[in-house]
């Protein structure tokens, strides 16, 4: 391995080397036409075929001369992973030569087909054309493997009639909507100059790393993502010995070239650390708005997987890999912010950005409690139920950290209290125009909330590690836009705007205040209180994704044109799908290993007992011990031999069952737990069986190695 030399090659000449940012366009673009792609991106104008077309000969010409051969569409299936499909910039000249061509057209439209992605019945195959559109808020990039370059245009993926069968094409109509209306509320306030208001993200994401070797032998990991058998070591997470301790050099070398990676596509990389569990880690980068974010997470992931292969290592991003340590999430930092650069949750100094941060603060409390089900159904995966509520990620009840000081503001305002000496210091006159101006971190650390205030930004913690950020991140902009838009009404309608202001406030956190909750998120008290206080709490997927289909969540998204009744009906359709693939998958490894790998292994062990046993009596050393132990592998093995069969038939019979819901609801109630009972029958056994006859590596080496 070469040493990155930074001083060579400064950090700041790498960053954004294979980015065709904005600051690219400035400079290669004629003047006026980098001012169209800005107010394309402002959503101020739609983008023409001419203005495509001069986009697309520099950013081809860009791309040439940085070694690219190819183009591709990169778009987001609704399976949550990232497609794209390969176009060589070759146009042949009639005489056996080529050209490097890209039009317009090109540029703004492609045609994947892409007829097997799941569109949950939005398209018939006889019109199974769907189209891709670049979204010029995220950048185009290059992307390098050892052998060749390849142009990424982010798109959008619409059928032939116009309908979304991506992530990206409701994330920016959420973005849309929450802007308009977050304006509304802005204009009542006296605000006249900002235009448009963008969600800005920035997804903290956790990850596992393991020996590729180890990786290898273990056929649970390579299928599933997960260990679906495995006892913990002697020694577990409990020292708390690798939270934010030193970085091992194998992994400081992995995260260089990461980091390395990243910065050349213009992903802001920032901070690293050792997570929780041992050989978890983070990896956070600096916000961007929320379509680059989204884009840009999945490139992180992809980039993760790769510079991890070539460092002999594998990366982990299931929700939970190990049973028994802490599983990985992805914290979904939020927040709004105006063209012109206002941060609508930062508290301000002065009375006027106080109250707007009061009131769009009030906005997010509200739509967290009335949209708590759909935030969490924006969160609801088959890998996520194994991490919520496990007493290192947020429970499944949806509620939100404000901290004491925001919070008695809150109380006292919803109280009606005109002053009262707040935690924070000073004396709080609850008159708009009076408002204390706030300390700047009014926030505690809290990290057992799904919900949590943190200074300027949501942190929304419950997102599985392995999921996209575009769904949670457009139904919490969905809600916010309706709330806000309530908000707006109200406030057109009066003069007296200041005392408008403190009623909407006042009213709106009465009624929603029970969602605040500053305590600790993890313990059994929580669940009733939260229970006492009719929060909702969903504990698995395939229950908490029947708000999609709700009729409350229907008109929601449609009023805000986000998405269609149908287009939601297809949503449900295939995340129950996949929630019942991902377990179908996970039951099939965990029948061919029992059977097949531990079971002979068991066995051949317990028969190497016996004939130890015989051995040894033959030379009159009497001893019942190996034979003991073989009798009681035997035993495991004679359950473990039914209990396989018992999966085996329950998974049969939910593989038969007809209706998508009936069947994610078989695997949920009858398929898991039959697996549970099998995986403890495979745990008691490597737990007595010798370690040297045990079919594949333990999580002593594939937590400890690296
Ligand atoms: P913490 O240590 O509280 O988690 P950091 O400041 O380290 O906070 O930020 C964590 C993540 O939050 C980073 O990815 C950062 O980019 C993101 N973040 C910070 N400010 C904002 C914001 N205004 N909007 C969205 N994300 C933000
Ligand atoms: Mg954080």
């Amino acid at each position: 391995m070469s040493l990155i030399d930074f001083a060579k090659t400064p950090v700041t000449e790498i960053f954004g080397t294979n980015c065709f940012s904005n600051a690219v366009m400035k400079e290669r673009l004629p003047k006026n036409i980098y001012k169209e792609i800005l107010a394309v991106q402002a959503g101020e104008k739609e983008l023409t075929l001419a203005i495509a077309e001069v986009v697309a000969a520099v950013m081809r010409d860009w791309a040439i001369e940085k070694g690219a051969s190819h183009y591709t569409h990169l778009f987001q299936p609704l399976t949550g992973l990232t497609a794209e499909k390969h176009d060589a910039f070759i146009a042949p000249t009639g005489d056996g030569k080529v050209l490097m061509e890209f039009s317009g057209k090109e540029l703004i439209k492609g045609e994947p087909d892409a007829s097997s992605f799941p569109s949950g019945g939005l398209r018939a195959t006889f019109e199974a054309r769907g189209y891709t559109a670049w979204d010029v808020t995220s950048p185009a990039f290059l992307k390098q493997d050892p052998t060749g370059t390849t142009l990424c245009i982010p798109t959008a993926f619409i059928s032939y009639y116009g309908q979304a069968l991506d992530k990206k094409v409701p994330l920016l109509k959420s973005i849309d909507a929450l802007s308009r209306e977050a304006i509304r509320v802005l204009r009542t306030l006296g605000n006249e100059t900002s235009r448009r208001v963008f969600t800005t993200v920035g997804p903290e994401q956790e990850y596992f790393l393991v020996d590729k070797e180890l990786y290898d032998k273990r056929p649970d990991l390579m299928l599933t993502g997960r260990t679906i058998f495995g006892v913990l070591p002697a020694k577990g997470q409990e020292m708390e010995d690798h939270y934010f301790g030193a970085i091992k050099e194998r992994v400081a070398a992995f995260m260089r070239e990461l980091n390395t990676e990243l910065w050349k596509v213009g992903i802001p990389a920032k901070t690293q650390h050792n997570e929780v569990a041992p050989n978890q880690f983070e990896l956070a980068p600096i916000y961007l708005n929320s379509s680059a974010a989204v884009d840009s997470n999945q490139l992180v992931m992809e980039t993760l997987r790769n510079v991890a292969r070539r460092h002999g290592m594998e990366c982990l991003l299931h929700e939970k890999p190990f049973a028994g340590v802490n599983g990985s999430g992805k914290h979904n930092n939020w927040s709004m912010a105006t063209d012109d650069g206002i941060n609508l949750f930062d508290p301000g100094e002065n009375p006027e950005s106080n109250a707007r941060f009061l009131l769009f603060a009030a906005a997010v409390v509200e739509a967290v409690d009335r949209y708590a089900l759909l935030i969490r159904g924006s969160v609801a995966t088959s890998g996520n139920d194994h991490r919520l509520g496990a007493n290192e990620a947020p429970p499944a009840i949806v509620s939100i950290f404000f901290g004491g000081p925001l919070t008695e503001i809150f109380d006292n305002i919803a109280e009606g209290k005109t002053s009262g000496k707040s935690e924070a210091g000073g004396t709080i006159k609850i008159g708009v125009s009076s408002l204390p101006s706030l300390p700047k971190d009014v926030s505690d650390r809290n990290r057992t909330s799904p919900f949590a205030f943190t200074g300027n930004k949501f942190e929304f913690r419950m997102v599985g590690s392995s999921q996209s950020i575009a769904t949670p991140n457009t139904f919490l902009n969905v809600a916010v836009a309706q709330v806000l838009s309530e908000f707006a009404d109200k406030l057109e309608k009066t003069s007296n705007k200041n005392e408008a202001v403190q009623a909407i406030i006042k009213e709106s956190y009465a009624k929603h205040k029970r969602v605040v909750f500053n305590g600790n998120g993890y313990t059994d008290e929580w669940v009733r209180e939260a229970e006492r206080r009719g929060l909702p709490n969903v504990k698995n997927a395939v229950d908490s994704l029947s708000i999609l289909t709700r009729s409350e969540t229907v008109s929601l998204f449609e009023n805000h044109k986000v998405l269609t009744k149908e287009e939601l009906e297809s949503r449900y359709h295939i995340y129950l799908e996949k929630y019942s693939k991902q377990i179908n998958i996970e039951a099939g490894v965990a029948i061919e290993l029992a059977r097949r790998t531990v079971f002979p292994a068991a066995i051949a062990y317990a028969s190497k007992l016996a004939t130890d046993a015989s051995a040894l009596a033959a030379i009159g050393a009497v001893s019942t011990a190996p034979e003991k132990r073989a009798k009681r592998i035997a035993e495991i093995c004679s359950e473990l031999y039914d209990d396989t069969s018992k999966l085996e038939t329950v998974l049969s019979e939910a593989q038969e069952t007809g209706d998508v819901l009936a069947q994610a609801k078989a695997y949920f109630e009858k398929v898991q737990p039959a697996m549970k009972t099998v995986r403890t029958k495979v745990d008691a056994l490597e737990k007595i069986v010798a370690k040297e006859a045990w079919p594949f590596p333990g999580y002593e080496e594939l937590l400890f190695k690296l």
